[in-house]
């Protein structure tokens, strides 16, 4: 089958979520007298999670929301932790509390995650938030599957009566875009690793969403000609050998000159090739995260001073 896939652009989409963030921003200004607030939690020296926070503050800051970024010592207790989220709590002009995973093995991340107020849990994790997903309820959704409804939604991708097929159910992706999805009205089925017979069951759907974390494993058998695909998909590879599975002998520039290079879940050349629509890696999924924490946090801070 020959198509033209549409290349689903996360940048432009960021853009366009940043660009009604800030006014919004503004409005929340001059109703409440102050900016809407986030505090950024960072624990260890995580290399990726200083990139991730930095680019949360600045994104911040470039949508009109005041942020403050917390760096306990790396070997701060789970208890100490603890106390320092309840004060961000108690303070009234922070709206949203992020912290930054992973934490370190010693800290008891769960109860950490627990503690933050659900109001202020602009991440959407907090079993309250889930709650308020799983039963349709208006609350703070999951950035990274918010982003991608977001990124259908504005493409004009249709979602109602439409299977949907989602690889992964972690807390964090999986789990709330399957239920995401099905608010859209479409129909539904989440896979995993004991999944018998996956890339038949994938092969059945019109919109694929790969949340898995294993680099370029939905291949050409898995994508039914014409399907949208979304890749969530993060991963970086450091094999040559890998590379040119992924990207053929003759793809192989950018990976030579860096020694690495960043991949999806999903074969690119295979849904360049099959889908009718798709997310790139990188440059698709990923941008729409910080943005959709970003309109959180604004929905956090309109929520809690009664402005929505
Ligand atoms: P997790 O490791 O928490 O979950 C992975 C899921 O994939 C699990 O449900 C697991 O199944 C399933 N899985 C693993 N191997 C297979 C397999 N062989 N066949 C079928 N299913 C399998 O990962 P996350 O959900 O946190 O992240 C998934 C990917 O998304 C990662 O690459 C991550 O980097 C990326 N990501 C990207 C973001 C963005 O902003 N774009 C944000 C967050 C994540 P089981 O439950 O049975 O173990």
């Amino acid at each position: 089958m020959s198509l033209v896939a549409q290349i689903l652009d996360g940048n432009r989409v960021r853009d366009q979520i940043k660009g009604e963030c800030r006014p919004r921003a503004e409005a929340f200004f001059r109703h409440a007298g102050r900016q809407p607030g986030l505090a950024v939690v960072l624990v260890g020296e995580n290399p990726a999670s200083q990139v991730y926070v930095r680019n949360k503050t600045k994104t911040a800051g470039e949508t009109g929301i005041y942020s403050e970024t917390i760096t306990p010592d790396p070997t701060v207790t789970t208890e100490e932790l603890l106390h320092l989220v309840h004060s961000l709590n108690a303070r009234e002009e922070i709206d949203g509390i992020l912290v930054q995973l992973p934490l370190p093995p010693h800290i008891d991340s769960q109860k950490i995650l627990l503690a933050v107020l659900p109001e202020k849990d602009v991440d959407g994790f907090h079993p309250y938030n889930m709650g308020l997903l799983a039963t349709s309820r208006p609350g703070l959704r999951p950035c990274t599957p918010a982003g991608v409804i977001e990124m259908l939604r504005r493409n004009e991708i249709p979602m109602s009566g439409k299977s949907a097929v989602v690889i992964g159910r972690s807390t964090i992706v999986g789990k709330p875009m399957a239920l995401l999805l099905l608010e859209e009205n479409a129909t539904v089925t989440v896979c995993h690793s004991k999944t018998p017979n996956l890339p038949q069951v994938c092969r059945g759907a019109d919109i694929l969403v790969a949340a898995i974390g294993r680099p370029s494993m939905v291949t050409a058998d898995f994508i039914r000609p014409g399907a949208v695909v979304i890749d969530v998909g993060i991963n970086s590879i450091t094999e040559r050998a890998e590379a040119e599975r992924i990207f053929g002998p003759d793809n192989l520039a950018s990976f030579e000159k860096r020694g690495s290079q960043l991949v999806g879940d999903v074969n690119p050349r295979d849904m360049a090739r099959l889908a009718s629509a798709y997310t790139p890696v990188p440059g698709g999924v990923g941008p729409l995260t910080i943005a959709m924490l970003m309109r959180n946090t604004i929905e956090a801070a309109e929520r809690r001073t009664g402005l929505c």
